[in-house]
Parts: C-alpha cells; sequence; structure tokens
C-alpha cells in the first residue's frame, strides 16, 4: 500500500465543534496506525463566514487534545506558520491554483459560465417547489457558446462557473463506512465551481487539494455524502484517481438530534473550560462511533492508535452520552498524578476566589491533600469548587435537615468540650494527631461510633457525609477547628 495520506480540512467559521474533533482524531489514528501522514489544511473559500481567531483557536484545540499533525497550518511563536511541501495550505492562498483547473474544465467543456442572477435564480427554484421537483438550476447557460460566453464576461457581466454533470448518469463510489453508493446525476446540481468573487467553492478546492496533496483517504463527517458524487465526478474528468472515502455517522445527543448549541455544549472550549481533560474527553469521543474489537472502554492514545480501523466505525449515529462521556473523564480524574490534577484545579479556585494566587504558590501541599480527598467523586474539574468550599469558611453552613438534627443532637456538647481540651494540649495537628484525634475524645467521652463521627463531621464540615475526616481535620488545622467550634456552638447549640 502506498504511504496513507489523511487531512483535516475545517473551515474557520467559528470554534472546533466536538464532531469536528472526533472527525480529527478518526484522522489521526489512522494515519499513525498505519504509520501515514496527517496534513491539516484551512477551508477558507467562503469568505464571508470567515471569523477572525478561528484559525488559531483551531489549531490550539487540536493541540490541547493531543492531536499532532505532519503538515500544513501550524502556530509557532504566536504566528501562523505552514510547513509541508504541497503548500500553502490555507485555501485563500492558492486561489490561482484553482483558476487553472476551472480553465480546463471550461477548455474541454466540462463546466461552463452562467450568468444567471439570483433573482433568477430564486425565480426558478420558487417555481420548481410549486411543481413539487427537487430544486436545481434549469439549466439555461449551459447552451451558451464559449464565444459568446466570453464576450458577455468582456462586458463587465458577473458571472460563475459551474460543472456541466452529463445527463442520467448513475455515478458510483464506494465508502468504507457505508458500502457501495451510486447516485444519478439527474438527481444531482450542476455545482457551481468557482463563484462570482473569484474564489472557488469547497467542492472544487477540496477535490484539487485532495489530489495535489496526494490525499489518499478522505475522511469527513457524513453531511458530505451527498456531495461526494460531484467530487468523483470532477476526479474522473481529470483522470485523476480518487482518494478511498470514508463517511463518519453524525455525532447526536441521546434524543438522536445533531449536538446544537442551543441543547448545550458543542464546542472543544466549552468542555475545555468545564475542567474534562483532554485524555478523558478524546477516550471518550473515540468510542463515539467507533469500538476496539475487544470493546474496552478506557484507552490510552496509544491503545487507540494502535485497535484503530475504519471496519469498526458504525454506520449509524454515534450518541454522544455525557454521562458517559463524565464517567470516562471520572476515571482519569482519578488516576492523574495529584499534581497534575491540582495544577487543574487551581485556575477554578482561584476564579471562584476561594484562594488567590499567592495562596496557591505558597500551600500547594495543603491543596494537593485537599484536592486529592475530594476527587474521587468528581467529573470534570469545574466541580472542585463547590467540593472544598466548606474548607474556606469558618461559619459553618449546615442546610441538610438529617445533619442540622444531628448536630443539635445529644452528644454534640460533650464531644466539642473534648475537642478543645484535646486541642489545648497542642501547638498544631499533625499528621500523627489528625489521624488519633477522634480516638482520644473517645476515650475522654466514651462516646463511639456514628454517634461520635457523625456529629462532628457536621459540626466541622456541614455535612454528614464527604471526605476522609482525618484529612479535613489535618488540613483544617488547630485555629480553624477552634473557630469553628465557636461558630457551632454560638449559632447551632
Ligand atoms: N471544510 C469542510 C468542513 O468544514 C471539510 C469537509 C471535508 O473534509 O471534505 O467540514
Amino acid at each position: 500500500m502506498k504511504e496513507a495520506r489523511v487531512r483535516f480540512a475545517p473551515s474557520p467559521t467559528g470554534y472546533l465543534h466536538i464532531g469536528g474533533l472526533r472527525t480529527a482524531l478518526y484522522n489521526y489514528l489512522f494515519a499513525q496506525h498505519n504509520g501515514g501522514k496527517f496534513v491539516l489544511r484551512i477551508e477558507d473559500t467562503d469568505q464571508t463566514r470567515f471569523v477572525e481567531g478561528a484559525i488559531e483557536n483551531l489549531i490550539e484545540s487540536l493541540h490541547w487534545a493531543g492531536i499532532d499533525y505532519d503538515e500544513g497550518v501550524f502556530i509557532e511563536d504566536g504566528k501562523i506558520v505552514q510547513k509541508g511541501e504541497f503548500g500553502p495550505y490555507i485555501q485563500s492562498e492558492r486561489l490561482d491554483i484553482y483558476k487553472k483547473y476551472v480553465d480546463q474544465l471550461i477548455e474541454s467543456g466540462d463546466a461552463y459560465y452562467c450568468f444567471c442572477s439570483k433573482e433568477r435564480l430564486d425565480a426558478v427554484r420558487e417555481e420548481q417547489k410549486i411543481k413539487g421537483l427537487i430544486p436545481k438550476y434549469d439549466g439555461l447557460c449551459r447552451g451558451l457558446s464559449l464565444e459568446e460566453a466570453r464576450e458577455r464576461i468582456a462586458n463587465g457581466e458577473e458571472y460563475v462557473v459551474r460543472l456541466k454533470l452529463p445527463a442520467n448518469r448513475d455515478i458510483k463510489f464506494h465508502d468504507l463506512v457505508r458500502g457501495d453508493i451510486s447516485i444519478n446525476t439527474d438527481d444531482t446540481d450542476d455545482q457551481v465551481l468557482l463563484k462570482s468573487d473569484g474564489y472557488p467553492t469547497y467542492h472544487m478546492a477540496v477535490v484539487v487539494d485532495d489530489h495535489l496533496m496526494n490525499i489518499t483517504h478522505v475522511v469527513r463527517g457524513e453531511e458530505w455524502l451527498p456531495s461526494t458524487p460531484k467530487h468523483v465526478y470532477l476526479y474522473e474528468v481529470f483522470g485523476w484517481e480518487k482518494p478511498v472515502y470514508v463517511h463518519l455517522p453524525t455525532v447526536l445527543n441521546k434524543e438522536r438530534k445533531k449536538l446544537s448549541k442551543r441543547h448545550g455544549d458543542v464546542s472543544v472550549d466549552d468542555f475545555r473550560s468545564k475542567g474534562y481533560l483532554p485524555e478523558g474527553l478524546i477516550n471518550y469521543l473515540a468510542l463515539v462511533g467507533w469500538s476496539p474489537e475487544d470493546n474496552e472502554e478506557i484507552l490510552s492514545m496509544e491503545d487507540m492508535i494502535h485497535k484503530f480501523t475504519f471496519d469498526r466505525v458504525s454506520k449509524t449515529g454515534g450518541i454522544f452520552d455525557k454521562d458517559k462521556l463524565d464517567w470516562v473523564n471520572g476515571h482519569y480524574i482519578r488516576s492523574q498524578s495529584i499534581e497534575t490534577i491540582t495544577e487543574l484545579a487551581i485556575p477554578y479556585l482561584i476564579e471562584s476566589k476561594l484562594i488567590d494566587k499567592d495562596f496557591a504558590e505558597k500551600n500547594r501541599e495543603w491543596l494537593e491533600i485537599l484536592v486529592d480527598i475530594v476527587r474521587e467523586g468528581m467529573h470534570h474539574m469545574s466541580e472542585i469548587t463547590d467540593k472544598v468550599r466548606f474548607m474556606f469558611d469558618n461559619h459553618v453552613k449546615v442546610e441538610d435537615e438529617e445533619a442540622l438534627q444531628t448536630l443539635k443532637g445529644e452528644y454534640t456538647k460533650t464531644i466539642l468540650d473534648a475537642m478543645k481540651q484535646e486541642l489545648d494540649n497542642v501547638e498544631e495537628i499533625d499528621e500523627e494527631l489528625s489521624n488519633k484525634l477522634m480516638k482520644n475524645i473517645q476515650k475522654a467521652t466514651g462516646i463511639k461510633g456514628k454517634n461520635l463521627f457523625m456529629p462532628t463531621r457536621v459540626a466541622l464540615a456541614g455535612s454528614l457525609h464527604g471526605p476522609e475526616f482525618a484529612k479535613i481535620i489535618y488540613l483544617l488545622g488547630k485555629q480553624n477547628i477552634l473557630e469553628r467550634i465557636e461558630y457551632v456552638e454560638r449559632e447551632y447549640l
């Protein structure tokens, strides 16, 4: 097999959609699995949809996700640069290349100039709709002679160039996921290839670029499947070998609808800012439409590369299940080093003003213990704030009714008095004492088990359940505990 070459070809029209990230991921996994090359190309021929900063954001998002590519568009020292022998990789810098191939199609009679105004096209479409026909170009300009067309152009008339599809021909191709596909040209429009602003359409540019960049496999979302016959036809008239096609099932939500902004998070940035780890998001996303043969669900990038093949990509929509994502991401929150997770937690704690930068720098070890005792039940990092809030306010809040009853129970006063006495004897609570303190109080008071632990936990941490109590005692330290006891006695007892 010749060297596999794939590409991810986003349009810089906003932010990277989660479905786009999955397309990039499958391209990457395929290239890596086969020792091939992966290209990042920017498809910006629709200048009206260009969004400032979108290219940078795309690159940054791929980088964050751990998806590397070999050629194309990169950022170096804050600047967009291009690398590789098939450049430029930004379509708006390739206009003369497209022009050359459009001219070639005109010469060979496979494309024609069209002067129809937007008003005329709208009227034609309207009429077709009324008649119950599929709206498409009616072919008015197909018959114009080249001389006549060139004269009209010389007179300054606006024009586009359209593909001249033959009538009633089946265009066939094979898709690695969807199987054999055949579409009749009568059901297909004479696609515009070159727009009146001199830019090619996506359809023209994608074929020219995939050919010139030696792309062997076109891996993209299935929304492009209906366009593929036009592309296949273009390969035919140019006499080029067409790539292998792989159309991926659309990423759907649980209601089997396309993921949309209206229904929650869709951009990689949304997930990133919620505190999903790249490893978690990528691992889960790989499973939306693909599964390894052994059905393993926790997979590192290396595992995925090793196991990835297109024959395990499903035909039908990949369901994006937030709960499953949370489960996978939770696994990574628990399994990554505590240094890494604390590093990720700190920005959330600073943003919520629980701590500031200075505190984070001076109390790293303290924060690591804290993050470690709460990470067990977390799904994404932004949950950290609510998990640790109770540690930062000595005015203990008790919201739960059962907890309040426990706090107001018969043992609390005795326990807290004993605790104060225990702490009277020490400068500070070291690790050893934090492990022994409750035992000591038990000895001093004769109260044990639930009767001892529940009221104490509520008094110091505000709730009946929570992270390892000895660690909480250690992290709070003597002064905070005494303040909490004083507050609880005043407010609740
Ligand atoms: N520019 C297209 C997009 O934004 C790429 C489609 C393709 O991969 O051919 O999705």
